[in-house]
């Protein structure tokens, strides 16, 4: 399916309202607009430019968003390394022990302890399960990011003259 706005082949569009009329559009160009019927597309990975780059991260903050009701979105604890050791060290085990229990190397899970290495969403259900903590947090987005922001304009703009 082509793109109605970058023009591109993908393998899914989502029909949005951009400025009054209903574009098909690709999962990054989908965020100009407003969604005309809400869907949860599988966003297929797409690559290259910085600018596409940046898009597609946005889009996967959006989607989180979309679970929790729209306004908030999850992060990682600030120091979840503090939290993972603590719940370690609570249930008596040692790096070894631990890291073996959820299937990870011993340094993986003492650079995660000390805040030196951002766990992967499969390794943060991993020790949130194995430990029965949990490490993320769910945080109201700012104003900034709403719809019809100023950035988002820009970004459009900047889109275009690249496409
Ligand atoms: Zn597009």
């Amino acid at each position: 399916m082509i793109c109605e706005m970058c023009g591109r082949d993908v393998p899914q569009t989502r029909t949005v309202i951009v400025e009054g009329s209903r574009l098909n559009v690709c999962p990054a160009c989908a965020r100009f607009g407003e969604d005309f019927k809400t869907s949860s597309a599988g966003g297929a990975p797409v690559t290259q430019s910085v600018i596409e780059e940046r898009l597609e991260k946005r889009e996967r903050r959006m989607k989180s968003k979309d679970i929790y009701a729209g306004s908030t979105s999850v992060e990682l604890v600030d120091d979840y390394g503090g939290v993972i050791r603590a719940a370690r060290e609570a249930k008596g085990m040692d790096l070894e022990k631990f890291a073996s229990s959820i299937l990870e190397k011993k340094g993986t899970i003492a650079k995660i302890e000390s805040n030196s290495l951002i766990p992967d969403d499969k390794i943060i259900k991993k020790i949130e399960k194995a430990l029965g903590i949990k490490l993320t947090e769910t945080v109201q987005s700012g104003a900034a990011v709403g719809p019809g922001g100023s950035g988002d304009r820009m970004t459009l703009a900047n889109f275009i003259k690249k496409a």
